[in-house]
């Protein structure tokens, strides 16, 4: 036969108790692992990145590429229609130079972030990445930059295939 518990052994913490510092105090750390289905157009472009190249989806209502792909497009609330790859050089949209890092400290060297449209997306269409071998004070919008890739067997099929874009050197 069971047996109900109708008091408990303790009383609740008091002003005096907290402010002297007399409880017990445990620190969890949570690691809590996260997966998810990246779905089918996020999924091929990751696909294509391990090979070094660089897809989008078109939707032959509007005529517009979108990168990264969407099977839906946005404005003409119907799914789109085929991939295309786009190049891996493009021009910078806008840009951060960013001094501080994630931790809220003073980083030594600036973190480059720069939205690259890429040649064959179309307008508006810019993916957020890092840039890379240029100074700071010479980075602008409009600026051409080109992907520098991982080596072929380094690459996972994530966003960091491509290291990050540099300026394409003007001739
Ligand atoms: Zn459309």
């Amino acid at each position: 036969m069971s047996q109900k518990i109708t008091s408990y052994p303790g009383h609740e913490i008091t002003t005096d108790e907290l402010k002297e510092g007399k409880y017990l105090e445990i620190v969890q750390k949570f690691e809590p692992r996260y997966s998810w289905a990246a779905g089918v157009a996020i999924s091929r472009f990751l696909e294509e990145l391990k090979r070094g190249r660089i897809i989008g989806r078109k939707c032959s209502k509007c005529q517009r590429t979108l990168v990264p792909p969407r099977m839906y497009c946005e404005q003409c609330y119907r799914p789109t229609d085929e991939w295309e790859y786009v190049r891996d050089t493009g021009s910078i949209n806008t840009f951060s130079i960013s001094h501080v890092g994630t931790d809220a400290r003073r980083l030594k060297s600036p973190i480059l972030v720069a939205v690259v449209e890429l040649d064959g997306a179309s307008p508006g269409m810019g993916i957020l990445h890092t840039l890379g071998k240029v100074e700071p004070s010479r980075i602008s919008i409009g600026m051409k930059v080109k992907a520098v890739w991982k080596p072929p067997g380094e690459r996972q099929g994530a966003i960091t295939d491509i290291r990050y874009f540099e300026p394409v050197e003007e001739t």
